[in-house]
């Protein structure tokens, strides 16, 4: 069974979608809840608090090093520690190649890599000093394994995510702490509400489950990997997309 009782978990971009999901799931197993995000939720915050569980949103952009850094160091004076950290926070900025400009691709980068570096190294350090078996699980995308037409930015993100998700599983693991990324496929949130009805109806074609995912299909898979159920899983990449590489 999977049991976080008063495990202390760190999601960013935990205010909608499939974060808010996450943090409502492992606050039912049991964890306490320090969101991170642009904007505060707070009916979110009530639905956690009422479960008996500590809940904080703090306003951080994760792409800011100096923003990561404080939020940080906030977190660890109210929660005292940090037992599981969530890279969800990122961003879309969809354009075919030759209309994508610098900046288009820069800030997908910042958001979707450098801030999954900046909470990543940040927390690591305070797990290995504090000799905590943390685990760390970042949410990359199937564009990032498969690619995909207008997401050059993203997928180079979210690829990069892997990598970046495999080497440092491979330089903590002698501490006991575990990195391993999710790859979902097309989840049902604001992220891709916006796209055309016509690729909504391709992509759900060639869903061999037939459904597109839910926010929960992602939360359930985190808290597995949160959880000691999952404490000799690393180093992984998790595809959660309804059997759509079949
Ligand atoms: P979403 O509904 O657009 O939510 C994104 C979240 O990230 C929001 O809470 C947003 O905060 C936060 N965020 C954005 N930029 C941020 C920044 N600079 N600093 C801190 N927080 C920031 O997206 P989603 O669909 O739930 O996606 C969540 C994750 O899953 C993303 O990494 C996404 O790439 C990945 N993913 C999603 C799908 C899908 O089909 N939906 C598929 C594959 C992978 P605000 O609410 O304050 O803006």
């Amino acid at each position: 069974m999977i049991d976080l009782n008063e495990k202390v978990a760190v999601i960013t971009g935990g205010s909608r979608g499939i974060g808010a999901a996450i943090c409502l799931k492992l606050a039912n197993f049991g964890a306490h809840i320090a969101i991170i995000g642009n904007s505060e939720n707070p009916e979110l915050i009530k639905q956690i608090k009422s479960l008996n569980k500590k809940c904080i949103f703090y306003k951080c952009d994760v792409s800011d090093y100096e923003q990561a850094k404080n939020t940080i160091d906030s977190i660890i004076k109210d929660f005292l520690k940090i037992d599981i950290l969530v890279n969800n926070a990122g961003i879309t900025c969809d354009k075919l190649i030759i209309q994508m400009t610098e900046a288009d691709f820069d800030k997908v980068i910042a958001v979707n890599l450098k801030g999954v570096f900046n909470m990543s190294s940040l927390i690591t350090k305070w797990l290995i000093r504090n000799k905590n078996k943390g685990k760390i699980i970042n949410i990359s995308s199937i564009a990032g394994i498969d690619g995909n037409i207008g997401q050059t930015n993203y997928a180079a993100a979210k690829a990069g995510l892997i990598g970046f998700s495999k080497s440092l599983a491979k330089e903590v693991a002698a501490r006991g702490i575990t990195v391993n990324s999710i790859a979902p496929g097309f989840i049902e949130t604001d992220m891709t509400k916006v796209l055309p009805d016509e690729f909504k109806q391709k992509s759900l074609n060639a869903i061999p489950l037939k459904r597109f995912g839910d926010v929960d299909d992602i939360a359930n898979t985190v808290a597995f990997l949160a959880s000691d159920m999952a404490d000799y899983i690393t180093a992984q990449t998790l595809r959660v997309d309804g059997g759509l590489t079949l």
